[in-house]
């Protein structure tokens, strides 16, 4: 009689296991479809700014001339007042080369007489991405394409009014958008 009411307890416990485990895979459903939801709302959201930007080395080689593709994928520098934008002062927006990120306005150009174009600020601050860089016995900061991570140049803190900075930005990196009139 004992065995038997233990039984029945043990076929209570499974019982309620069962019932647990189905509400688990209810709400687990649901997540999913919530999940499926929200990867719907971000693909169409696919031509905002802020898209990441992921390539393969190979597609970056495809897309780029070897100048872009050693300044911006390789983080090398180019040879000094040898830039297309060197004395270049239009009015409009300076773009990423690899992905066509707004970087700079051309209100924020100044002659640095460094010999790389020079802007006091960035765009906005969700445009460019700094990491320090103590390559070349040297402890700088690296500045960097927020969307597609290719390499700019460095930023130093001996720039002009307002900011005092110095966005020191190889040519090759930059693409640019003329002002419509
Ligand atoms: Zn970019």
């Amino acid at each position: 009689m004992k065995q038997l009411t233990l039984k029945k307890t043990e076929k209570q416990i499974a019982m309620v296991f069962l019932f647990i485990a189905i509400l688990c895979q209810m709400a687990f459903t649901s997540c999913n479809e919530n999940d499926s939801k929200f990867k719907t709302n971000s693909y169409t959201m696919t031509n905002d700014d802020s898209t990441i930007v992921n390539k393969t080395d190979s597609e970056w080689k495809a897309q780029l001339t070897p100048e872009q593709y050693y300044v911006l994928r390789q983080k090398g520098t180019e040879r000094p007042f040898t830039s297309k934008f060197e004395d270049h002062y239009d009015g409009g927006t300076y773009t990423c080369a690899g992905c066509g990120n707004e970087l700079f306005k051309s209100d924020s150009k100044f002659d640095a007489g460094c010999g790389w174009p020079s802007f006091y600020e960035a765009l906005d601050s969700t445009k460019i991405k700094t990491e320090i860089d103590k390559t070349h016995g040297m402890q700088r900061v690296e500045i960097m394409c927020a969307k597609c991570g290719g390499h700019l140049g460095h930023v130093f803190d001996d720039g002009p009014k307002p900011t005092g900075l110095r966005y020191c930005v190889n040519g090759a990196a930059l693409d640019f958008l003329k002002r419509k009139k």
